[in-house]
């Protein structure tokens, strides 16, 4: 068993953290080799096993991310940006792919994640599931097909602690709409969730965002014009999806050189 590619997880107390932890100790395809949480968290220095109120599993929760990547294959981070950008750096230093989940982050931090990525691979998806992937492949598709009569709208709702809106899946879908459309989304899209008071130009692309108890993520791709409409819906019910995204990103990511990837990489999309 101790040639399976070896996962360390960042984030470990988190809400994707824990999903994970229970996703690679599940699979037979992978093993954990370490857990890590930010520093003078109260997980640090105990099991992860105890932390998570099961059985032992002999991994303990550190803070020195550096010495568990040297020994790990593959870094499944879902955190923040700040400490996504440094475990870029490291898990490059390390040469151990980088799977990255977490969203919200700045053009700057995507530099320096570019950077790090000409040292060992790095797969970066604002989601990880296969339905999601899919959602933006037919945005694209239905963008492409229709014209500016019709207007687009991104209709995100997730759970009230969610840092950023909107959320990291809805620019997903904002871009593969102004791809398919042949625009920059730049030009055309209203990032913000407030300050949506009046009307709106003909053939635009927006988004809103909705934010309530435990919801897991539900996104709505709305093409709206004269006399009809389409909608296209994903809703996630079970983190274990973005999870199991990961984990196939993570050995996936073995055997490819240096370099970013996304989800439609690892899907084949
Ligand atoms: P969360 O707040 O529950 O968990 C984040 C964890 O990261 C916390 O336990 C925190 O202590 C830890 N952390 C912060 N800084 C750290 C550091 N320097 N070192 C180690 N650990 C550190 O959040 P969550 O709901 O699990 O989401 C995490 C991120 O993943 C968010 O950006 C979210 O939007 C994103 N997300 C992405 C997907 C996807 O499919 N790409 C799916 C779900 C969530």
């Amino acid at each position: 068993m101790t040639n399976l590619p070896g996962i360390v997880i960042t984030g470990a107390s988190g809400r994707m953290g824990q999903m994970l932890i229970k996703t690679v100790q599940d699979s037979d395809k992978a093993r954990l080799v370490g857990v890590v949480e930010r520093p003078g968290h109260d997980w640090i220095g105990r099991d992860v096993g105890t932390c998570m109120g099961g059985a032992a599993v002999g991994v303990a929760v550190s803070d020195d991310p550096l010495e568990l990547f040297a020994h790990a294959q593959a870094v499944i981070d879902f955190t923040s940006p700040a400490a996504t950008v440094g475990f870029a750096a490291l898990a490059a230093q390390a040469r151990a792919v980088h799977v990255i989940g977490t969203t919200g982050l700045s053009d700057e931090d995507l530099l320096k994640i570019n950077a790090a990525a000409r040292h060992a691979p790095i797969i970066r998806a604002g989601n990880m599931s296969l339905g999601v992937n899919l959602l933006v492949q037919l945005t694209k598709t239905v963008a492409a097909a229709l014209d500016e009569d019709f207007d687009i709208e991104v209709i995100e709702a997730h759970h009230n602690k969610k840092v950023d809106a909107p959320s990291g899946t809805a620019l997903m879908l904002g871009e593969a709409a102004a791809e398919g459309r042949g625009v920059s989304l730049d030009n055309v899209a209203d990032r913000g969730r407030d300050g949506i008071t009046g009307a709106r130009e003909q053939g635009h692309i927006g988004f809103s965002a909705i934010r309530g108890g435990d919801i897991v993520g539900e996104h709505d791709v709305l093409f709206a014009a004269a006399g009809e409409r389409i909608v296209l819906r994903h809703v996630a019910t079970d983190r274990a999806i973005f999870a199991r995204g990961a984990l196939k990103a993570a050995l996936w990511g073995q055997a490819q050189g240096p370099g970013e990837y996304d989800m439609m990489d690892v899907l084949g999309l």
